[in-house]
């Protein structure tokens, strides 16, 4: 009796390793293309960190002329949720970054290395584990949860090392003929691997992101099959990076900790191991301390967040690539018309430690992505959003030709307007360019420095009887405000208002700010030249008389 009969007990009907070597050939890709993917149970929910790691490797894989695929981690099937690769797939595509290979529906795949879901390549875990067993590098372990459980106080007690190794590995030393007796007998198992490692030990290795490492060896006996036929994490991640032709496994540095482990698995399977770049967490600041973004905690945490405030999927990738990369920013501030894609991004340039979460630099990186979107752009998006979230703004933009020209003031140019971060955010931001909402809206006018209602009633009525002329041009309407400053004993320059503050009670600005706020209730407005031209003369007509 040897290790191959024990083998072929527990796995009797299965293929040879070489079917699976030869059914996915290496793959044939320009020299240094970077295969990568994004690795999620399916849970439904995306975290923005999980976002994060997916930008990372599908920008490294085009960036190279690699490859980007979706691998679905089913194998903890507790966790599992009812269409919880459709909210994924649905993700991903939202951000534009719908994968080159990989699940794309719930149940559908492509690609020549799929299946893309775990819990359907059980044959081919097996089949990798059956020719581990074959050398004597796996065995069979009959230990029960309370056995382990046992163990496992005991060295809690003993103040030692927990887990299931060395002297403690107990089913390591069970011979063959025991072990074929035992399965023959009944008696339950789950697959552990012989780690030929030692605790003493250390080994080195460079990680992508974080640099030189060092760790003990593994010496733990892990579970690489449980008693439900399928693999652990750690075993299906080696099969399933080694098959699929994964070049760099960008992932989260939780993992980090595993890669001792993971290079022995490579190593013993006889698999060439790919590179590793672990991605430090994102962070936020919780009244002074550092700590991840977290699911229960912020809201923020899921990717759905953005969808539903209406912040652009565009400006919540720039955001992390300016977490990812510091130098995006610069980049960005010397290109502002190049598409986001052209920028390198460098793995060796990431932070080691976790970045914060900044949400107001975000909203910024937003109103800057918004600025640069056409007239007709902002429109589509916002009306996107407002048919999923807000009935009223759909209302407001029915009339298309007119809600444009809204859209169109002060876009196009070379300062354009930034006022808007978010889709949420337009309503408030074009309401009083609508008459109705504008009649509606109890707000008080805020006046500034010229605020009595004598002094405003003035300027108004003057402005409107001889100075308004809806033909003007934008430089001969604001000679005519100056005009209509010098008349009332306003300095018509603001310069020449500073050089003699004692001579004036306000200057021609004061001036304008009394025509801004009659015509909009606010203080602070894209340009009131162009806003004046979309509204109208009826429109102002009844406003300045207000
Ligand atoms: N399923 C693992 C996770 O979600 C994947 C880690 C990996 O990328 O290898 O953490």
């Amino acid at each position: 009796m040897d290790y191959k009969d024990l083998a072929n007990l527990i796995f009797p009907d299965i293929k040879e390793i070489t079917y699976y070597e030869e059914k996915y050939p290496k793959r044939e890709l320009p020299e240094g293309a970077i295969v990568s993917r994004f690795a999620p149970s399916p849970t439904g929910f995306v975290h923005i960190g999980g976002l994060y790691q997916a930008l990372v490797a599908i920008k490294m894989s085009n960036q190279t002329k690699g490859i980007f695929f979706l691998r679905v981690e089913d194998t903890d099937q507790k966790r599992e949720v009812e269409n919880g690769i459709t909210g994924i797939v649905n993700s991903l595509k939202n951000f534009d970054m719908a994968p080159d290979e990989g699940m794309f529906t719930e149940i559908e795949g492509k690609g020549n290395y799929g299946p893309y879901r775990q819990s359907q390549r059980k044959e081919i875990y097996q089949t990798y584990a059956k020719y581990l067993i074959e050398q004597g590098k796996a065995y069979p372990c009959f230990c029960s949860s309370e056995e382990v459980e046992e163990i496992r106080s005991k060295q809690e007690k003993a103040k030692i090392r927990p887990g299931y190794y060395g002297v403690w590995a107990k089913c390591r030393n069970v011979t063959v003929q025991e072990a074929i007796e035992r399965i023959k007998n009944g008696e339950k198992y789950i697959i552990r691997f012989k780690s030929p490692g030692r605790e003493d030990k250390r080994i080195k290795h460079h990680d992508v992101i974080k640099g030189n490492v060092d760790f003990p060896e593994n010496d733990q006996d892990i579970v690489i099959i449980k008693a439900d036929g399928l693999p652990t994490y750690h075993f299906a991640h080696a099969i399933d990076d080694h098959l699929m032709g994964t070049t760099h496994v960008i992932r989260s540095d939780e993992w980090l900790s595993s890669v001792p482990l993971h290079l022995q698995l490579f190593q013993e399977l006889g698999f060439k191991a790919p590179k590793y770049a672990h991605i430090a967490p994102i962070m936020k600041n919780d009244n002074g301390n550092k700590r991840k973004l977290s699911k229960r905690k912020d809201p923020e945490a899921a990717v759905s967040y953005y969808a539903e405030e209406g912040i652009p999927s565009q400006a919540v990738k720039e955001y992390l690539l300016n977490i990812a990369n510091s130098t995006f920013e610069n980049w960005r501030r010397a290109n502002p018309d190049k598409a986001m894609d052209e920028f390198e991004l460098q793995l060796s340039k990431m932070s080691v430690s976790g970045a914060l979460f900044d949400m107001l630099k975000l909203l910024d990186v937003s109103k800057t992505v918004i600025s640069k979107m056409t007239a007709e752009q902002v429109y589509e998006k916002s009306l996107e959003w407002a048919k999923k979230y807000d009935q009223e703004l759909v209302d407001i933009l029915k009339d298309k030709e007119y809600a444009l020209k809204v859209f169109g003031i002060e876009r196009g140019n070379k300062k354009p307007r930034k006022d808007i971060s978010k889709w949420s955010d337009v309503k408030e931001n074009i309401e009083y360019m609508y008459q109705e909402l504008f009649e509606k809206d109890k707000k008080e006018y805020p006046y500034q420095v010229i605020n009595d209602k004598e002094t405003i009633e003035k300027i108004l009525k003057l402005y409107l009887e001889k100075y308004y002329d809806e033909n003007d041009d934008k430089q001969s309407w604001f000679d005519k405000i100056k005009e209509l400053s010098g008349e009332l004993g306003f300095a018509k320059e603001v310069k020449e208002f500073k050089a003699n503050p004692d001579m004036y009670k306000a200057h021609v600005g004061d001036v304008s700010t009394v025509l801004r706020v009659a015509l909009t209730k606010r203080t602070n407005t894209p340009d009131l030249y162009e806003i004046m031209q979309v509204l109208g003369k009826d429109i102002i007509n009844k406003r300045l008389k207000r």
